[in-house]
């Protein structure tokens, strides 16, 4: 399989189009045709790339486009039934990958999808053992797989990750993720800590990146 798309549209007819297309192309295609499912179903099946159709039932693609970036950088292709509609898309500052017209054909959209994946694997640049993060986008990806981590647990990863074998005790990890001086308990840091490790745990089992210090706080080593 060349990789995982989600298609998410509320006609059937074009869903089973695109799905029929994407099975030729040798893509593993899932569609979804309510707004309510998306976000719930990338955080779980973690796909290579979404194509969201603006108008849905449940929740709109822009809100699902907004709800999704605020844990993932994984690539989305807006679809729209009105050209004047992109315009306006792109001044929203989505952040988008691609916009796409209908009528399109199947044949225009398999380009797009292939021209996005192609773009987005290429953004990733060589990390410390198979570890990626692409600071522009909240991603890390490690050994190849995504961690679809939230914003604060990159942070969090990022700022251990910058000095390799140095301790960070939990308040100087609270003072540089919440820099507004929020009130959060030490809990909070391990919790998130507790989060992180874990889905590092799913991408690669058996490696310890991050440590815990004994009533200090945290720091990262390569394993
Ligand atoms: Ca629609």
């Amino acid at each position: 399989m060349r990789g995982k798309i989600l298609v998410v549209e509320d006609e059937p007819r074009l869903a089973a189009l695109l799905r029929d297309y994407l099975h030729k192309e040798g893509y593993e295609a899932h569609c979804l045709k309510d707004g309510l499912e998306v976000a719930p179903w990338v955080c779980e099946q973690a796909p290579d790339l979404i194509l969201l159709d603006l108008m849905l039932p449940g929740r709109d693609g822009l809100e699902i486009c907004k709800e999704i970036r605020s844990f993932s950088g994984i690539p989305i292709i807006m679809v729209t039934a009105r050209v004047e509609e992109i315009d306006r898309l792109l001044g929203l500052e989505l952040g988008a990958d691609d916009y796409i017209c209908k009528p399109f054909s199947p044949r225009e959209v398999m380009a797009r999808i292939k021209a996005v994946l192609r773009r987005a694997s290429g953004q990733k640049s060589p990390g410390m053992c198979g570890l990626v993060l692409d600071k522009d986008r909240y991603k890390a990806i490690l050994h190849d797989r995504e961690l679809y981590l939230t914003a604060v647990e990159f942070q969090l990863l990022q700022i251990l990750a910058s000095h390799p074998g140095r301790i960070f005790s939990r308040r100087q990890l609270m003072d540089r993720i919440y820099p507004d001086q929020r009130i959060v308990s030490d809990r909070t840091i391990d919790s998130h800590v507790k989060k992180l490790r874990r889905k590092i745990a799913v991408a690669a089992p058996g490696e310890n990146w991050v440590h815990s210090v004994y009533s200090v706080g945290y720091k990262f080593e390569m394993p």
